[in-house]
């Protein structure tokens, strides 16, 4: 990124049009100024998630969206006002002298109160299961918010909450350090006073108290609950494997267990063409594992992108060195030999089961909760229960923009979700109405979707797949339902804002 423009020397206004943005630095700072009508701000121009370039972001109202993964920060303050991103990003007063506007003086991050009215009405405890996406978001956002009641994050998994994504990705192709793995270090549970309990299993809810019964035998009450349980690995029963040959990707210890187990292995099987399958698979290839992919479908993906950008990821993957073995199932493990339903038989020393999740939805059943392959939830992450929320992987939310209730598997969706879940703890009433978004990584292609489509009847493709250089938009009656994009970042987010601008009216 080019730091040229320095906006403690001045800019001239007229180099911005209404929408536009100059980058340039403060104090040797990425920053912007950015032109809103008649209004100017300066802000940093490097996303506090993932370091994405703001400058080839969207700005919309006075927000500014990153182009990697969605999150949007307001302009005016530089509040992270949706995930990914949770941390702000820089923010100076803008002053005008004659033709030139200039951004010198930084101003410090603002800090809420729980209004009044808020706080009398706040419940006296909020209890969170699950230390994942969703969990971690909504504890985070109460603080932010200026809740000063107790907190508690209840979460079976022995590590603080991480991030999840990037277990198939860098980390695993050993291009991303551990240290970039935690969403937040130790010390903030402990500055913010989020209690946080792992490795605790809550094994039962009494909805009518709110009150959670651990493993150890122990009882907890909370004034409300966020219930973020997330999904499992769905687990295939495949004659003769067995743990520990037998591995799935969902927490860290998976990854890092897989990690440890790369450095001997020379040959990978993966069952199933997910997008977390696909992501192992570019990994392990990172590492120079040759690997083997076995799925019952005829192209990877198809379910999800359509044949033909399905047929072209595999490509991708084939130009890796990664072998296919389509409308294909393991029938059989013996130690290293895997026999496929063909008959055919393939050697491995590391065997990765990848296909796909279930929600995690044993408390919420045994609680009672109305549930339809996941928890139903109204717009404001109710569940059946007073004071019983829920949020993320386990959620299906009535979706104003197609109308039907939905459940994804999406990491900015879980994080938003824990984001309205907590605001509506603390009675702001905020409907959920977010458009979908999630990104796979596979090598150095990225594919971002917006919407959601389970069902279309027509696909259209702008632009050229092979060129990495697309739009792809699946269409019902007309109506575009979801919009995928390879190397047009500012479009999807164009993409995205059309359909928030759609179903608002
Ligand atoms: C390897 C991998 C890669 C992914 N890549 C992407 C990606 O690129 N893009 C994308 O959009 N999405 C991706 N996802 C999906 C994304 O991570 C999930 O959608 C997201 O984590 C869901 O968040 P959640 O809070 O609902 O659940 P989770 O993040 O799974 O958290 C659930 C938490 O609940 C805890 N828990 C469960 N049951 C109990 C219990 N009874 N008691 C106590 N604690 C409990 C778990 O230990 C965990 O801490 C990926 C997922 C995986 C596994």
């Amino acid at each position: 990124m080019s730091l040229s423009r320095d906006l403690k020397a001045g800019i001239a206004m007229a180099e911005l049009s209404d929408g536009g943005v100059i980058r340039g630095q403060v104090d040797g700072a990425p920053a912007l100024l950015v032109r809103r009508g008649h209004e100017l701000f300066a802000v940093g121009g490097s996303c506090t998630h993932y370091h994405g370039d703001l400058a080839r972001g969207l700005v919309v109202g006075d927000t500014i969206r990153c182009p990697l993964h969605h999150a949007c920060f307001s302009l005016r303050t530089g509040e992270a006002l949706r995930a990914p991103a949770l941390d702000p990003i820089p923010c100076w007063r803008v002053e005008r002298s004659g033709s030139l506007a200039f951004a010198r003086e930084k101003l410090a991050p603002s800090h809420k109160r729980l209004p009044a009215e808020d706080a009398r009405s706040a419940p006296a405890s909020v209890g969170i299961i699950g230390g994942g996406a969703a969990g971690l978001a909504a504890a985070e956002l109460l603080r932010r918010e200026g809740y000063s009641g107790p907190v508690t994050i209840l979460s079976v998994d022995e590590s603080p909450p991480y991030d999840r994504p990037n277990l198939s990705k860098d980390y695993l192709a050993g291009s991303a350090p551990e240290e970039w793995m935690p969403l937040r270090p130790e010390s903030f549970y402990r500055e913010q006073k989020i209690e946080l309990a792992l490795r605790t299993n809550v094994v039962s809810l009494d909805a009518a108290r709110r009150r959670v019964r651990l493993h150890e035998g122990d009882a907890r009450e909370f004034g409300a609950i966020l219930l973020a349980t997330g999904a499992e690995p769905v687990k295939l029963p495949i004659a003769g494997a067995k743990r520990p040959q037998l591995h799935y990707l969902r927490t860290f210890a998976d990854s890092r267990a897989l990690l440890a187990l790369s450095g001997k292995a020379e040959r990978a099987a993966i069952v199933g063409a997910s997008f977390i399958a696909l992501e192992l698979a570019a990994s392990l290839r990172a590492r120079k594992i040759a690997v083997d992919v076995i799925a019952p479908e005829e192209q990877p993906l198809e379910r999800i992108l359509g044949r033909e950008v399905g047929a072209f990821i595999r490509k991708l993957h084939e130009a890796q060195g990664v072998t296919f073995h389509l409308g294909e199932t393991v029938t059989r493990v013996d130690g290293r030999t895997l026999t496929l339903k063909s008959g055919a038989t393939l050697s491995a020393d590391l065997l990765v089961l990848g296909v796909g999740v279930r929600p995690a939805l044993g408390l919420a059943e045994q609680a009672g909760l109305a549930t339809d392959r996941g928890v139903l939830v109204n717009a404001y992450l109710e569940t059946s229960a007073p004071g019983i929320y829920a949020a993320g992987d386990i959620a299906r939310w009535p979706d104003p923009h197609s109308g039907e209730h939905v459940r994804v598997e999406h990491w900015v969706v879980a994080e938003r979700q824990g984001q309205v879940a907590a605001r509506n703890i603390l009675g702001r009433r905020e409907k959920l109405e977010l458009v979908p978004f999630f990104w796979s990584q596979h090598y150095d292609t990225t594919i971002r979707y917006v919407g959601h489509a389970e069902k279309w009847d027509a696909i259209e493709f702008d632009g050229d797949l092979e060129r990495m250089d697309c739009a792809i938009r699946y269409t019902r009656g007309g109506r575009v339902l979801a919009v995928a994009t390879l190397g047009r970042d500012l479009e999807a987010l164009r993409a995205e804002e059309q359909m928030e601008r759609d179903a608002t009216g």
